[in-house]
């Protein structure tokens, strides 16, 4: 079994920490590559091997993703199995990357969930003391418990330890996929052969040692990888551009753009979609009632649907490389959000949402600014929506509506979506706000920095009213609109 790695020293940190500042790494996959049935039978010895391992695998998933356990990749074996050390601590690697990532979507989606349930009893509890309760429609948010993941598709996430991939000396193939089997001792032996496509990806790179091995429609597919080395472009003094994401835009930039819509044709076509979809939902439910077969019922899936999916996909690919064109030179700082929590927050726009997968631009933008050589990075999102950029009041009375930011304490007004961009840029470098672990703790910080900014205000204007003489009230805090006009 392989041991945990020594933990790095200080020195290696800050060698590493420098290699990054100069370049990112990005790892490519190269994937469906046929694994050819060299002769007959050969690939059997891979599904018995499968037929072990997935169980073995699915056991571990399981475990990892219990409350109680973490996922640990280096963790002690706790199940019993037939395979190999070496392939039992594959089996168990994989385990801990499905659990690590269904830990962390799980909790995205319960802390928007959390989030969402706290801005319904704030805003209950607000309808209850202005008694207007008997109006008040929102339904509370409910929360259902995830499934466990389940591993049906087989998939073999290895390493070098296990399959190793051999430049082939014979020309009819490309490489030789050495797997290590049920039977030890005896590697099973698969030729590899890659298509045009295939070596075009490849050309001038050097394979890095993860594979994936997978099974669909009876099938072996290979993926190999390979690690692509991009210098940095953006320097240390570059301009912060920030990026915030929404649904009347795409993208809105802090320098005032805005890049793709879902209004309009994506808008018209998805309606269009939902329709069709409900059309034929109807025409199943009547055609159930009268005792048809479910075998013969027609599906409710649509091609249009899955057409519609790609280009949003497309649309918000392009949105992101026009605003990467658009700011060559610049640092792009963006909203770390996630896709169940903008499904949560969403509320009527779901169906516009589940469609836009917009939830996926934060990945998206992050792959392209790299491929380019770009620096991006996340900020917290919390209250970036709320937070006035000038006083750092936060307030959902600020946003009057969806399109409007209007403090409702120094008046700062602005386009919603441009002043969170706003708010987003200058969110990059402060560390005050980067160490807050919670959305209480963010929003605790910026009345801080609100209290601050009020009294400085308060200090500047009793300077201002011993210049000016006693004439102007000192009352302003009680109205706001006033002291605008003052300042
Ligand atoms: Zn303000």
């Amino acid at each position: 079994m392989s041991q945990k790695p020594e933990k790095a020293t200080a020195e290696e940190k800050q060698k590493r920490k420098r290699k990054r500042k100069s370049k990112q790494t990005l790892t490519r996959a190269v994937t469906h590559i046929r694994l050819l049935e060299a002769n007959a039978g050969k690939l059997e010895a891979l599904d018995q091997l499968v037929a072990v391992y997935l169980p073995l695998c699915q056991q571990y998933t399981t475990l990892f993703c219990e409350p109680e356990t973490g996922p640990d990749k280096y963790s002690e074996p706790a199940f019993e199995t037939e395979l190999s050390d070496r392939l039992h601590r594959v089996a168990i690697q994989q385990a801990a990357g499905i659990a690590k990532s269904w830990r962390t979507n799980r909790a995205n989606a319960y802390q928007a969930y959390l989030d969402d349930l706290a801005a319904y009893v704030e805003a209950k509890a607000k309808a209850g003391a202005e008694g207007k309760l008997c109006s008040f429609k929102r339904s509370e948010p409910t929360w259902t418990e995830w499934n466990l993941p389940l591993l049906r598709v087989p998939v073999m996430q290895a390493n070098a330890n296990v399959v190793v991939v051999e430049p082939s000396t014979d020309s009819t193939f490309d490489y030789w996929l050495r797997i290590s089997t049920l039977d030890k001792g005896n590697p099973l032996r698969v030729p590899v052969k890659l298509a045009s496509y295939h070596k075009k990806a490849l050309a001038g790179n050097t394979l890095n040692t993860s594979t994936t091995l997978s099974k669909r429609k009876g099938v072996w597919w290979l993926t190999l990888s390979f690690d692509e080395e991009i210098p940095l472009q953006t320097a240390p003094a570059a301009p912060v551009v920030g990026v915030d994401v929404g649904i009347a835009n795409f993208i809105t930039t802090s320098t005032g753009q805005s890049y793709g819509t879902f209004h309009g044709t994506l808008a018209r076509k998805h309606r269009h979609d939902r329709h069709k979809r409900r059309n034929k939902a109807k025409l199943r439910a009547c055609l159930q009632k009268k005792g048809v077969p479910k075998a013969q019922l027609p599906s409710t899936s649509s091609a249009t649907g899955q057409r519609l999916s790609r280009h949003v996909r497309q649309e918000i690919n392009r949105a992101i490389n026009q605003v990467l064109d658009a700011h060559p030179e610049a640092r792009i700082v963006y909203e770390n959000l996630s896709v169940a929590s903008m499904r949560f927050h969403a509320r009527s726009m779901n169906a516009y949402l589940y469609a836009s997968q917009l939830g996926h631009l934060p990945e998206q933008l992050a792959w392209a600014a790299a491929k380019r050589g770009m620096a991006a990075h996340t900020v917290t999102a919390a209250y970036s929506s709320q937070e006035c950029p000038r006083c750092h009041f936060v307030s959902r009375a600020n946003r009057p509506d969806q399109q409007t930011f209007h403090c409702v304490v120094c008046g700062y007004q602005a386009h919603a979506d441009h002043k969170a961009a706003l708010v987003l840029a200058a969110r990059w470098g402060d560390q005050a706000l980067a160490a807050c672990k919670t959305k209480e703790a963010v929003k605790a910080l910026l009345l801080q920095r609100h209290e601050s900014w009020k009294k400085a205000q308060a200090e500047q204007n009793t300077q201002r009213v011993e210049e000016i003489g006693p004439a102007l009230q000192l009352s302003f805090w009680d109205g706001p609109e006033r002291f605008l006009e003052i300042s």
